[in-house]
This record gives structure tokens, C-alpha cells and sequence, in this order.
């Protein structure tokens, strides 16, 4: 059995690619499970040494990887240029792990008592298809590195790199079994990882709706689940914002990757006083942004993933108060212009994950009125807050409940600090100086010191 990939900014099929069934599954975490345990076997520098030789080989592949993007995602050339070499951070970051993996020495009576950090064993990691490589990489990087082995689900739509990476891994030199990549339906190998007693951490990035079930088929086994679900992040602009550079700013932070981005502003709140100043200035903004050829250096931004999910994104703006629209190409892909829609905060493109190119924009009073909005949804990921008070920024990155915030920036991901979700939008953090030893659990031991 296969499935076809396409490539979304043609329409085009590219490659015919294996579907795994479960006991293909098994056979690869059975083999994980013996390569995990020479693995985390190994002295720690020399499990530094593959992870880095596994990052160099990222990095020479770079090119070819940005190149598969393109055509399997539809990313523009200049993102995907940046997801493969953040692949390759992602690995140098945590090859520093192996040898900082340091437990504790604590004071008690009779003997000498110390922790640990254990690796779960085999971890199952199941990745959607908005951003394939870079969202796998935040899982396998880190438990690769507290001694783990992996066993990587890439979304159908989109498993052209994950598969080019898993050759990577065995061409770098890690072991046989230690990290595969296995294509298939989120059905069959997705819910394999959750039932499969040997995989004994699962780390899900997707919807909320398939997140809460795999959390729940997870709980019936005890195994711990790290959750990265969707959002519907707000971009909160006050009249003391310099209302210029926060208008520049707003498309990229909604409309980047077409909008198919869990930390995406997808809601603007706008105070009542700027309003309409500032949509005046976004608008020139948004029929500035530059969809196209995704393989061109100057597109800011290409197709949709498929045409079923295009449908979707338009069904949402049928019924909507369209403000003004971007351009977009017509004719095959998956295509759709930038909109920004006028929105009352109850509506369904005020309340729902679009995850497409589209914005909502509400007015606010003040700032208690601008927290109460922001947190007037079931998520809580990111967003962003724009304003030339200090105090103000302060006050309201602590009120608004987001995992990911930033003031004055649309920043959310750096490898080097904690990324997830609050609320309906996950459990648990990826990246960041903590990331590797949530892939471990504690032992303490007490070694008696009494003389017989
Ligand atoms: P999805 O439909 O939930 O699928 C995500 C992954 O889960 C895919 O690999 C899918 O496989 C698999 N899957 C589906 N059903 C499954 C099941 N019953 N058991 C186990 N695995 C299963 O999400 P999507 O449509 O690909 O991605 C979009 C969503 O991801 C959005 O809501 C977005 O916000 C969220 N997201 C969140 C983050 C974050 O870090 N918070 C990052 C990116 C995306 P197949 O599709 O191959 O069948
Ligand atoms: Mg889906």
C-alpha cells in the first residue's frame, strides 16, 4: 500500500510513498528497542560525537532538504532554507546534553543519596504537516540525546524530508534502529506508537481534537504524553505602539507559511482610539505581501497544503465582513490571497483555528478590556503584544495566558528557549535548556554507607 504526494503549488503528483502497517511498526521499535540500550550504553561523548556528525550532515544536506520542502510543503525556498539549517541547531544544541545530564547529591543521614536521569526507553514521535522537519526535529534532537531511540510518524501530506533525514541519521553513523522514520496513516502508526507497550514516551504535535485522544488512549497506559495542539494567538496593538512598525509587522506574524502555523496572530485586537489608523496602514502592508512560486528567493509566502484544506480556510471567510484582500496567483495550486476580516469576539473566525491565511481583526477599550479578549478563546500558544509602556508590556505579557509571548516582536521559536502551549493548546514544553530531561525520568538511589 502507498500514498501519493503532491506538490501544492502545482497540483502535481511527486512520489509514490510506503504505508506502514502495524507490524511494520513493531518491527521498528522492536529494533529500537535494542538500539536504545547500546545507545545509552555508549560513553556520553561519543553519543555527543554521532549527534553532531548527524548535524553536519544536515548541514551539508541543507540545500537538498530546503528543495524537498518546496516541493512537498510549498514553502518558500528562503523559509525552508532556514527550517534545514534550525534542524541542524536544534541537533548542535542538544549534542551538549549528553554530558550535562546531571542529577543531584542530597544530604541524608547513613549514606550517600543521588538522582539520576533515566531515558524512557523508546519514544514515538507523531509530527503534522505545517512545518515537517523543524517540529520533528524539537523531539528527536533532545531524546536522541538523553539516550533514547526514536521512532518518527511524519504526516502523509508531508513526509518527504523526515524520510530524507532518517537516511541522514544512518549515513552520519548513529546505529541501525536507533531513529526511524515510518510513513503512514496517523490511524495505523500513529496509534500504534500510543498502544505499543514498549514505546514508552509519546510526543504528539497536531490538532487539539486527535491530541486529546491520543492523551486519553495514553492515560489507560500510564505513558506520558507531551502535547502541541493548535492556537489562536492575538496580536494586541495599543494607541501608544508605534503604530507604524507593528502595521510592517502584522503580516509576516499571521500570513507567514500561508498561516498554517499554530503560533500564528491569526486575532488582531486593535485599541479603539488607533483603530482605524492602523488598519489604514496594514492595508497597503497586505497587498504588499508577496505570494507566489514558492521556489522564487523574494516569495513571502506560498500555496495552501492541499486542496481539502483550502476549502476549509475558504469556508471560514463565506460568511465573513472581508476588509481588504492580498493577491495570489490563480490557476493550479493550492492558492489563497491574505484576508483580513472584521470580526465580533463570539464569531467562529474569532473562536476557531483557521490555520490558514486569514485575520480577524476586534477593537478594544482599554487594557483590561484588551486581556479580557485575548484570553476569550479555548487556546493559549503564543502572542504578541505591541506597545511603547514598559509597565504596560510587563502587565500584560503576565496576564494573557499564552505559553509563547512576545513584546514588540512576533518572535515565538528559538531553540534555546521553552516553546508550548497553555490551555486547549498542549501540556508540556519542547526546546529550551530543560528539553532533554523531559525525555528521562528520575531515580534516586540511597547507597548506605553504615559501617557493617
Ligand atoms: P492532525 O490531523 O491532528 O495530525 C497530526 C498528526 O497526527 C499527523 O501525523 C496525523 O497523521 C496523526 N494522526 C492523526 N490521527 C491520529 C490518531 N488517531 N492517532 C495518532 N496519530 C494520529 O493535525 P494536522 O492537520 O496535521 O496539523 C494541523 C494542526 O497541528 C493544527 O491544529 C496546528 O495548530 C497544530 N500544530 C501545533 C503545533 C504546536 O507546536 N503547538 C505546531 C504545528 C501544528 P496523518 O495526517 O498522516 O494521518
Ligand atoms: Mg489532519
Amino acid at each position: 500500500m502507498s500514498f501519493t504526494v503532491v506538490n501544492p503549488a502545482t497540483g502535481v503528483a511527486i512520489r509514490e510513498v510506503a504505508r506502514a502497517d502495524v507490524a511494520l511498526v513493531d518491527e521498528a521499535v522492536a529494533r529500537a528497542v535494542i538500539a536504545q540500550r547500546a545507545w545509552a550504553g555508549l560513553a556520553p561523548l561519543a553519543r555527543a560525537e554521532a549527534l553532531r556528525a548527524f548535524a553536519r550532515a544536515i548541514e551539508q544536506h541543507g540545500e537538498e532538504l530546503a528543495r524537498l520542502e518546496v516541493a512537498n510543503s510549498g514553502h518558500p525556498i528562503s523559509s525552508a532554507r532556514w527550517e534545514a539549517a534550525h534542524v541542524a541547531q536544534v541537533l548542535n544544541y542538544y549534542s551538549g546534553s549528553p554530558e550535562r545530564l546531571i542529577g543531584q547529591q542530597i544530604p541524608v543521614a547513613g549514606g550517600l543519596d543521588v538522582t539520576f536521569h533515566e531515558p524512557y526507553g523508546v519514544v514515538g514521535v507523531i509530527v503534522p504537516w505545517n512545518f515537517p522537519m523543524t517540529i520533528a526535529s524539537w523531539a528527536f534532537a533532545p531524546a536522541l540525546a538523553a539516550g533514547n531511540a526514536v521512532v518518527l510518524k511524519p504526516a502523509e501530506l508531508t513526509p518527504l524530508t523526515a524520510l530524507r533525514i532518517g537516511e541522514l541519521a544512518l549515513e552520519s553513523g548513529l546505529p541501525e534502529g536507533l531513529f526511524t522514520v515510518i510513513t503512514g496513516s496517523g490511524s495505523v502508526v500513529g496509534q500504534r506508537f500510543v498502544s505499543h507497550p514498549d514505546v514508552r514516551k509519546v510526543v504528539f504535535t497536531g490538532s487539539t481534537e486527535v491530541g486529546v485522544s491520543v492523551a486519553a488512549d495514553c492515560a489507560r497506559l500510564l505513558k506520558p504524553v507531551t502535547l502541541e495542539l493548535g492556537g489562536k494567538s492575538a496580536n494586541i496593538v495599543f494607541a501608544d505602539a508605534d503604530l507604524e512598525k507593528a502595521a510592517a509587522a502584522t503580516p509576516g506574524s499571521v500570513f507567514d507559511n500561508a498561516g498554517q502555523d499554530c503560533c500564528a496572530r491569526s486575532r488582531l485586537l486593535v485599541q479603539r482610539s488607533v483603530y482605524d489608523r492602523f488598519l489604514e496602514l496594514l492595508e497597503p502592508a497586505v497587498a504588499a505581501w508577496r505570494v507566489g512560486d514558492p521556489e522564487r528567493e523574494d516569495t513571502e509566502m506560498g500555496p495552501l497544503i492541499s486542496a481539502a484544506h483550502r476549502d476549509t480556510v475558504a469556508s471560514f471567510v463565506d460568511d465573513a465582513r472581508v476588509a481588504f484582500r492580498g493577491a495570489a496567483p490563480t490557476g493550479d495550486g493550492f492558492w489563497f490571497a491574505p484576508t483580513v476580516v472584521l470580526a465580533d469576539p463570539g464569531d467562529r473566525v474569532a473562536q476557531q483555528e483557521i490555520f490558514g491565511p486569514v485575520l480577524t481583526v476586534m477593537p478594544f477599550d482599554d487594557e483590561a478590556d484588551a486581556i479580557r479578549l485575548a484570553n476569550d478563546t479555548a487556546f493559549g500558544l503564543a502572542g504578541s503584544i505591541w506597545t511603547e509602556s514598559l509597565g504596560r508590556g510587563i502587565r500584560v505579557s503576565r496576564a494573557v495566558r499564552s505559553g509563547v509571548l512576545s513584546v514588540n516582536s512576533h518572535s515565538s521559536v528559538r531553540y534555546t528557549t521553552p516553546f508550548g502551549g497553555m490551555k486547549a493548546s498542549g501540556l508540556g514544553r519542547e526546546l529550551g535548556p530543560d528539553a532533554s530531561e523531559h525525555f528521562t525520568e528520575t531515580k534516586n538511589v540511597f547507597y548506605a554507607t553504615d559501617a557493617p
